[in-house]
Formats: structure tokens, sequence, C-alpha cells
């Protein structure tokens, strides 16, 4: 299968979850929708169910959801109570809603109260301080009401060994995107803006390992393809989502690759594997435990700014010329985070631009004019 029609089936996937909702339940699978951010998906899997990745939607306007959020609350929030509400996501069999900002906390009871009796709500509160033993016993607990009430739904009950399994799977298919973000800067020539992050968003819709399968076929491909001399600029985009196709189409069209990403939708979600060995709930724990470098988790260390660092140095590293940081509307952890990431970016001597993003644009000519007056500064 040429490389074309590989990303042709990831984007197609990542256009319209819907159908990929129904197909999955046309085969008789259970399928439960798991919102940002870090939340266990290996036990969904363990259980015999579809984990559906529910980070908003670009094509939808809140309506229904407003009955039920606050208006500062973030659009991938609102716009995923809003799939719930509208129809789109209602063949659910389930969700699992993780708590770790300010929006999600209370948001988590928004989705309770409105899909009461039709959808079970799986809560999950991670810890605040993930690295001390207790931290990690109370992520346990969590995880384990997790697994209990994805017991229920399945209708039998997960083991250990499933657990491994499905802990071997998610480390294979977050090798498999590892590898894929760096081909994808090697040869930014064939994997645009747009196909690199359709091949990425892909990843949430699909059982991981049909995913893996295909994407470890598709890094194939382009590991026999020589590396490209890329003649365009290249960036680090940063930010919780950056996945509008019109919003990167504008890369495309003004030569603009992306050569690595501090996304939290993309890299920031298959950074860290879980170990194989010893007791497998103990092994989810100590995996968030080793999530590091993330603007929405605590870190005992933060004055030293290392996070800052670690993304200015992702810049250099990968050879871009400078950062987009995508900065949703009304997300108070990106924002507070800013003026840290910015001071390490100036001390590094990188270039960058913040841009307002929020999943109701529709209208991009602001964000081209400010992304093409940045590519011509950085070329
Ligand atoms: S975009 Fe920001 S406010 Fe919204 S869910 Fe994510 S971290 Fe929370």
């Amino acid at each position: 299968m040429s490389i074309e029609v590989m990303i042709k089936e990831f984007a197609e996937i990542a256009a319209n979850p819907k159908a990929q909702l129904n197909k999955y339940k046309a085969e008789g699978k259970k399928c439960i929708g798991v919102l940002p951010y870090y939340a266990p998906e290996e036990l969904v899997e363990a259980a015999g169910m579809v984990p559906f990745g529910m980070w908003g939607s670009n094509k939808k306007t809140i309506a229904r959801a407003k009955e039920y959020c606050a208006t500062f609350y973030c659009t991938i929030a609102q716009l995923a109570l809003e799939m719930l509400l509208d129809g789109t996501m209602d063949q659910l069999d389930g969700i699992i809603t993780p708590t770790i900002c300010d929006t999600l906390r209370p948001m988590s009871q928004n989705f309770r109260v409105a899909m009461k009796d039709k959808l079970p709500c799986i809560f999950l509160a991670h810890p605040q301080n993930r690295f001390a033993p207790w931290g990690l016993q109370f992520c346990i607990d969590q995880y384990t009401n997790v697994r209990n009430e994805l017991n229920k739904i399945a209708g039998h009950e997960m083991t250990d060994e499933d657990i491994r399994a499905a802990i071997v799977l998610y480390n294979k298919a977050r090798a498999a995107r590892r590898e894929f973000v760096k081909l994808a800067n090697d040869h930014c020539d064939v994997i645009t803006a747009t196909k690199r992050s359709a091949v990425l968003k892909a990843a949430w819709f699909m059982t991981k390992a049909e995913y893996t399968e295909k994407l470890v076929a598709l890094n194939a491909e382009l590991k026999a393809l020589p590396v490209c001399q890329w003649k365009g600029v290249k960036v680090v985009t940063s930010g919780i989502i950056c996945d509008n196709p019109e919003l990167l189409k504008i890369f495309d069209d003004n030569n603009i690759a992306i050569a690595a990403d501090d996304v939290a939708h993309e890299t920031r979600a298959f950074r860290v594997d879980a170990s194989e060995e010893g007791d497998p709930m103990m092994a989810l724990a100590q995996q968030f435990a080793d999530q590091d470098y993330e603007v929405l988790l605590y870190d005992p260390q933060s004055s030293k700014n290392r996070r800052g660092e670690f993304v200015a140095n992702m810049v250099k590293e990968s050879g871009a010329q400078g950062l987009i940081l995508f900065m949703q509307q009304f997300c108070d952890p990106e924002e507070m985070e800013y003026p840290y990431l910015k001071k390490a970016l100036d001390e590094a001597g990188i270039p960058h631009i913040k841009l307002g993003v929020d999943q109701q644009m529709r209208d991009f000519g602001q964000a081209a004019t400010a992304i093409q007056a940045f590519a011509d500064v950085i070329a």
C-alpha cells in the first residue's frame, strides 16, 4: 500500500470518529469515551472494550452543553459533552472523566448530571503528589475503582494478565508514534503538518492493535525514503491540541514543517511507557508518576523551570527555528505556564509566537497572517 493511501486511511478515521464508533458497535464491541488527560486506557483494552478519545470537535458549535457548563469552560470540555448530547457519540457504553484541571473537575459532575441514567460516568481523580508511596497508592486506588466500573460495563472481570497484555500493546503503540514523529521530521516533504496531525489523531479512535499495525507499516515505508532536504522552515508546536486541518493547512501552504511537538493531544500523550513487569496496577500508577515536563502536573522543582528548558531543548534538538504555541481560550494551566516557557525560549534565543485558539474558530485569517509573518522572520 502506498504512503498516500495509508495516510488517507488515517485521515478519514481522524475526520470522522462517529463512523469509527458505528463500525466498532456494529462489530459488537463496547466502547468507552476517554476524556483528557492520562486516563489508564490500558484498563479499557484489558476489559475487551475500545477506548475513544474525547477531545472536543472542530466541526461543532456549543448549543446543548450550554445548559450544563459555565461559559468560561474551555471548548474542548464543552464540545465533548455536546457530542454526547447531540447524538454524535451517544453509542458509547460509558465515559471516564479525569479531573486534572479546574475545568475538568466540575465538568466531571456536569457529565454525570447530563448523562444521568443514559451513560455510566467513571470519575477519576489522579493524585496531586504522584511520586510518594501514598501518591502511588492513591493512584492505584483510583485506578482500581476505574477497573471495577469497567468490569461492570464489560460484564466480566479483567485479570492482571489482561492488563499486562494491554500494557505491552500500548507500549508498542506509543513506541510506533514516537518513531513516527521522528520520521515525520526527517520526511516533512511527505508528512506535512496536516498529515502528521491526522496520523496522530487517528490513534484516539482505533483499537491499538489495528492502529499500531498500520503505523508500523507506514513507518517502514517512510524509513525506506531518503531524508528530505527541507527548504522551508521548521517549528515545534506547543499547547493542548492542534488538530484543526484548516489551521494546519496554513503551515502546509507556507512550507512550514512540524519538527516536533509539545502538544498534550500528541507527543505528551505517548512519551512515557508502563513497566511490563510486576504488578500491572502499580505499573500504571508508576507510569503516571513518571510523566514529566507537563504543564498539567505538579513539579516539585518548578522554580527551576525544567519544563521551559526541556521545550527549548526540543526546539534546538529537532532542528526547528522557532516555536508556535496554540493557547486554548480559558485554559488556566497553559496560560499560567506561559511566562515560564517564554522566559526559557527567550534565554535560549528561540523565537516564538502565541496564538489564541478554540474549537469554535472558523476564520483563520488572523492566524494565517501571524504564522506567515513568523515564518518569514525565522526563515
Ligand atoms: S484545555 Fe485547559 S482548561 Fe480545557 S480541559 Fe484542557 S487543561 Fe483543562
